[in-house]
């Protein structure tokens, strides 16, 4: 309210001298003293991050990031483990003081080999939610070679950066998801014979950002131009690299490495191989023959795999994870106060078709979307609702994507 008498408690201006004036129960403050006290609280928050070595995280403990990744994520034990004691030991490092014994702990960076859909960018999303450092999840697709249409390296930084709130400082300690590493891969052994837009040259400037250069990034993304000037200079040596990629076909690199024969398929040391789950067994060796140079596949120490998801996991993911896509229904319903049940054979319906159609369990949430839309739409005025199996059968058979799928998996 405008109105003679009004000051400023802290300055004691009044009302008319000032573009706001904003009133507290007991007290009044006008716009230069927030914008005076706003530039106190930085320079407060930045003098005790100075302090704290310009960190602002606590330690969470490996154990602990793995128990929050398996609220969201269903299995991929093994991706996990590496993944929490990766992310631990790259506070520990941030943390670390030049000492005398000269011992420096490095970085190491990880790549996760898994098919499509089982669940590498869910993880990297639920870790974003805990890290304690910026996070950004960038895509190797849409780099390509200086000179080609695309966006330069350099950009995979840009989210980093505006997750950091353009705090340099910050993002040089962040972690950076990249997406797809598979599909920078070289195409033919010899790349010179076609224009390697997303091969080779691509791989080259990667490297350069994983050993740790100083990088001139577009805060905004896109083609640097020669001309442009607002270029953020960001070191990129303690950042941390998580690469992931589906590197199609790379199971049978695996197993002809294996040495895998029809009679026997068994290793050097005789451990029977599981074939179901080739990619267990991946290692530098297939990633090189995959079309990854081996300079990029050093910068990678750690290399996982995530596992298929089988018929038991498929039908966890719809029920368990903190966000599962069945909780997710109930919610929307509960909201119009009507209880919604499936039944088990309605759960396992959906599975098998997910399963057939080969969509993983990216399909599941397709599945469910044809299953529920009626009954979305109509909102029929009952207090409970139970999907069965036959229910389910019916919905589906009416879904025109779903046919397509259908078709495409016969
Ligand atoms: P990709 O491995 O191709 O990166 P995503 O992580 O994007 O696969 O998975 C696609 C979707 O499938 C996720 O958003 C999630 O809903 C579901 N999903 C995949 N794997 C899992 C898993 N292991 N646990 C829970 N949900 C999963």
């Amino acid at each position: 309210m405008k109105g003679k008498g009004n000051i400023c408690s802290f300055c004691g201006v009044s009302e008319e001298q000032v573009e706001l004036m904003v009133t507290g129960a007991n007290a009044r403050i006008c716009s230069n003293c927030i914008e005076r006290a706003h530039s106190m609280l930085v320079d407060f928050k930045n003098t005790s991050r100075k302090k704290t070595g310009g960190l602002r995280f606590n330690l969470v403990k490996p154990t602990e990031i793995a128990k929050y990744l398996d609220e969201y994520v269903i299995g991929q034990e093994k991706a996990k483990k590496i993944l929490s004691v990766a992310v631990y030991n790259h506070y520990k490092r941030l943390m670390q003081k030049k000492t005398d014994d000269g011992v420096q702990i490095e970085k190491s960076n990880i790549i996760l080999v898994g098919e499509t859909g089982t669940g590498k960018t869910l993880l990297a999303k639920t870790l974003a939610k805990i890290l304690q450092v910026p996070f950004a999840i960038a895509d190797a697709t849409v780099i390509t070679e200086a000179g080609y249409v695309g966006e330069d390296v350099e950009t995979i930084l840009t989210r980093l950066l505006a997750n950091a709130d353009y705090d340099v400082e910050q993002a040089e300690r962040g972690i950076v998801y990249i997406d797809e590493i598979d599909k920078i891969a070289r195409k033919g052994d010899n790349p010179s014979i076609t224009r390697d837009v997303g091969g080779e040259g691509v791989q080259q400037a990667l490297l350069k950002l994983l050993e740790g250069t100083i990088a001139h990034v577009p805060p905004f993304g896109g083609r640097k131009h020669p001309e442009q000037k607002n270029l953020v200079a960001i070191n990129t040596e303690n950042i941390l690299f998580i690469a992931g990629g589906a590197f199609e076909g790379i199971t049978k690199k695996i197993a002809s490495r294996l040495n895998t024969t029809p009679i026997g398929f068994r290793t050097e040391k005789e451990e029977t191989v599981d074939l179901n789950n080739l990619l267990q067994y991946v290692s530098p060796q297939d990633l090189r023959s995959f079309g990854l140079i081996p300079e990029l596949i050093g910068r990678f120490p750690m290399i996982t795999h995530l596992d298929p998801l089988d018929k038991t996991a498929l039908r966890r993911i719809l029920i368990e994870p903190k966000n599962a896509i069945i909780k997710q229904y109930q919610k929307l319903f509960a909201m119009e106060n009507i209880k919604l049940e499936f039944t088990d054979d309605a759960l396992d319906y959906i599975v098998e078709k997910a399963l057939e159609f080969q969509v993983g369990a990216r399909g599941l949430r397709s599945i469910c979307e044809a299953i529920m839309l009626d009954l979305q739409y109509e909102l029929p005025p009952v207090s409970k609702i139970v999907i069965d199996k036959e229910y389910a059968a019916s919905q589906l058979e009416k879904a025109p994507q779903l046919k397509k799928m259908m078709l495409k998996s016969a």
